[in-house]
């Protein structure tokens, strides 16, 4: 199997629309490396920190537990391109998965394919497009430069042309429509600064991910400042089901420099000029249960 193959066809847990981001991190970290290191090979032991750090930065957070890394490492082998080698015989659960602890004992070292790892020596591109089908696939695009920076792939390399005209293409109607309803003004501080008649800085962000099924629709959108958006997509802002502005406790702000973006906890969003076009409970709640990084920050 091709790379690009694999990654359209990649088998993605699915139950209804929660998110499952654990093969995407788990490959991007792999390709960046294979991209730096044609020999390289994957102890489970040795990565499975990072990963487990890439879904806390990407995914959600769990103070005190460990994600599943070993499902992602293990699931990977059905996909046509990884192979998992061992020092001695991995036992597997009833689901299929493999137990954390013989990943540990026997050593478990995974590794691309032959094929793969020949395609990625011949033209390294490859692993910047399969990375690109990745990040469209599964993360909203103000994320896409922090994971690629953070796992190490050449953010510029990556937003080639096509990547840009296909993303404006499926905004531009979005973008106007919730940018109108919001009164062209950040729904959280009110930034609304133009370039002549242009908004500058002022985005429209999708509530529920467009990457889940999110429509492009005024009552799944807000109108952001680019920080806002920021804060909205990284899990650490999140509305409550009546319209107030929820900060994650995995803020910091050590010096209180920041009190711009905490005087915000709590207080209800500016709203839509039509009730239409108000956020919808859903599309609120799965943002809050899928992306936002619990707990809720109390103010002391
Ligand atoms: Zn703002």
């Amino acid at each position: 199997m091709n790379l690009l193959d694999a990654i359209d066809n990649l088998n993605i847990w699915k139950q209804g629309d929660k998110r499952a981001p654990h093969k995407p991190l788990l490959l991007l970290y792999a390709l960046a490396e294979q991209v730096r290191n044609p020999d390289a090979r994957f102890e489970f032991f040795r990565i499975e920190e990072n990963i487990d750090q890439l879904l806390n930065d990407f995914y959600k957070s769990f103070p005190g537990r460990r994600h599943h890394v070993n499902d992602p490492f293990w699931r990977l082998r059905g996909d046509g391109i990884w192979k998992v080698e061992s020092d001695g015989i991995i036992r597997e659960t009833s689901s299929g998965g493999a137990y954390v602890s013989d990943l540990r004992k026997y050593n478990a070292t995974g590794s691309f394919s032959k094929g793969v790892v020949q395609e990625i020596r011949n033209n390294p591109e490859v692993a910047l497009q399969a990375a690109r089908k990745l990040l469209n696939e599964h993360f909203p695009e103000s994320l896409h430069q922090d994971i690629l920076e953070t796992v190490g792939l050449d953010y510029k390399t990556i937003s080639a042309k096509e990547y840009i005209s296909k993303k404006t293409k499926r905004d531009s109607t979005f973008r106007q429509k919730v940018l109108h309803a919001y009164g062209y003004s950040c729904a959280v501080c009110g930034f609304n600064l133009r370039m002549k008649t242009l908004p500058v800085g002022l985005e429209a962000a999708h509530i529920k991910w467009h990457q889940h099924g999110g429509p492009d629709a005024e009552n799944n959108g807000l109108a952001l400042c680019a920080t806002h958006h920021k804060l909205l997509d990284s899990g650490v802002l999140a509305l409550s089901d009546n319209y107030q502005i929820i900060l994650s406790e995995w803020i910091f702000d050590p010096d209180r420099k920041n009190s711009f973006i905490r005087e915000h906890h709590n207080r209800e969003i500016r709203l839509p000029r039509n009730s239409n076009h108000l956020p919808k409970m859903d599309y609120i709640r799965w943002h809050r249960k899928e992306v936002f990084k619990e707990p809720e920050l109390v103010l002391i």
